[in-house]
C-alpha cells in the first residue's frame, strides 16, 4: 500500500502523520491559532507537509493522497469546510482545492466522527465488518455509518447525528443544537457534570465533590468515573443513567441499522464497563431480538490516533 498522509485539524492543534499501512511512520503537529485567520493555519499546515517530507525522504510521487479530518461540516465532494464550531474563522474554506494546488496530491476531506469510522474499519475494531456504527462520547455525542463496507455521508454530508436522536417528545434538557430532549442533551461529558452537580445541590455526599474540591476546580466526568470506580454510590447511578440514555439512542439505530457492531469511543468510553454495561443491557432489554442478538458493543481500538489514520484512508473511501 502506497503512503498516504493523514491531517487531523481541532481547536487547538493540527497534527499530522505519514501513514504506511495503518501504521504511523512519522507525525509531527503544529498549533491551530484560529484566531490569526484560517491562511495562517493552511499555511502552518503546508509548511508540516513539507517537513514531513523531508524528514521522511518522502517524494510527491510516493504519496497517493492527503486527507483531512475536520470536527465540523464539510462538503466531501468538492473539499469545502463549511463550517468548525471550534474553530473560528473556517467558513467556507476551499482546503483540498488549496493543498491540492500547492502539492499536486489529491486531497480529500470529511468530518471526525467519519473519519475515526473508517481508520476503525481499515485497521481497528471494524475490521471485517460489512455494517457497523462507530460512535464517540465526549464534550458531545456522534457517530460514523458503515453500510456495506462503506462509509454513509448522505444527502448533504450530515449523516450520522446519532446525539440528536429525540429521547423525549415534549420540553426535557435543551441541547446545543436548538431542539431540546436530544440524546447528547442527556449524555454526552457536559450532561454528567450536570447530573453530579443536581446531586450535590440535593445534599448527597459523594466523592466526586471532594476530588473537585481538592483540585479546587470543576468537577469532570473522569472524576465522577474515578470515584464510581472507588465505590461512590452517586457516582456509578450517574453512570448507570448515562448508560441507560445510550443504550435506548442505541436501541433505535440497532433496530434501524441491524449492524453487526457498535464501536464506542472518545474522552468519556474511557470509563470502560462502568457505562458499557448498562449500555450493553439496555440493548439486550429494548432492542428488536433478531437484530439485538447480532449486535457486539465493543471499545474503539485507535483512539487519539483514529482521526489521522482515518484521514489518511479517505483517498479510496
Ligand atoms: P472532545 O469531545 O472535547 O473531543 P474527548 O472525547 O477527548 O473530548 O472527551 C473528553 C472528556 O472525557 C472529558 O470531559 C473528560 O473528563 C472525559 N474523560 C476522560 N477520561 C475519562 C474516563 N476515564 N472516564 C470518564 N470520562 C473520562
Amino acid at each position: 500500500m502506497a503512503k498516504r498522509i493523514g491531517i487531523d485539524v481541532g481547536g487547538t492543534n493540527v497534527k499530522i502523520a505519514l501513514v504506511d499501512d495503518g501504521k504511523i511512520i512519522y507525525s509531527n503537529s503544529v498549533p491551530t491559532y484560529a484566531k490569526m485567520g484560517y491562511e495562517y493555519t493552511v499555511n502552518n499546515i503546508k509548511q508540516a507537509i513539507k517537513d514531513l517530507m523531508k524528514e521522511t525522504n518522502t517524494e510527491t510521487k510516493d504519496i497517493q493522497g492527503i486527507g483531512f479530518d475536520f470536527p465540523g461540516q464539510v462538503d466531501c465532494k468538492t473539499g469545502v469546510v463549511k463550517l468548525a464550531p471550534n474553530i473560528p474563522g473556517w467558513v467556507n474554506v476551499p482546503i483540498a482545492q488549496m493543498i491540492e494546488e500547492e502539492f499536486h496530491i489529491p486531497t480529500r476531506i470529511d468530518n471526525d466522527v467519519r473519519c475515526a469510522a473508517l481508520g476503525e474499519l481499515k485497521f481497528g475494531a471494524g475490521r471485517g465488518c460489512e455494517n457497523f456504527i462507530c460512535i464517540t462520547v465526549g464534550t458531545g455525542i456522534g457517530s460514523g455509518i458503515v453500510i456495506n463496507g462503506k462509509v454513509v455521508r448522505g444527502a448533504s454530508n450530515a449523516a450520522g447525528e446519532l446525539g440528536h436522536i429525540k429521547l423525549q417528545m415534549n420540553g426535557g434538557p435543551i441541547c446545543g443544537c436548538g431542539d431540546t430532549g436530544c440524546l447528547e442533551a442527556f449524555a454526552s461529558g457536559p450532561s454528567i457534570v450536570a447530573m453530579a452537580q443536581d446531586y450535590i445541590k440535593g445534599g448527597k455526599s459523594t466523592k466526586f465533590r471532594e476530588m473537585a474540591a481538592a483540585e479546587g476546580g470543576e468537577i469532570t466526568p473522569y472524576m465522577v468515573a474515578k470515584a464510581a470506580e472507588a465505590g461512590d454510590p452517586v457516582a456509578k447511578r450517574i453512570f448507570e443513567i448515562v448508560g441507560e440514555y445510550i443504550g435506548i439512542g442505541l436501541t433505535s439505530v440497532i433496530n434501524l441499522l441491524n449492524p453487526e457492531k457498535v464501536i464506542i469511543g472518545g474522552g468519556v468510553a474511557e470509563a470502560g464497563d462502568l457505562l458499557f454495561d448498562p449500555i450493553r443491557r439496555t440493548i439486550k432489554e429494548r432492542a428488536m431480538v433478531v437484530a439485538g442478538e447480532a449486535v457486539e458493543i465493543v471499545p474503539a481500538e485507535l483512539g487519539n490516533s483514529a482521526g489521522v489514520i482515518g484521514a489518511s484512508m479517505l483517498i479510496d473511501a
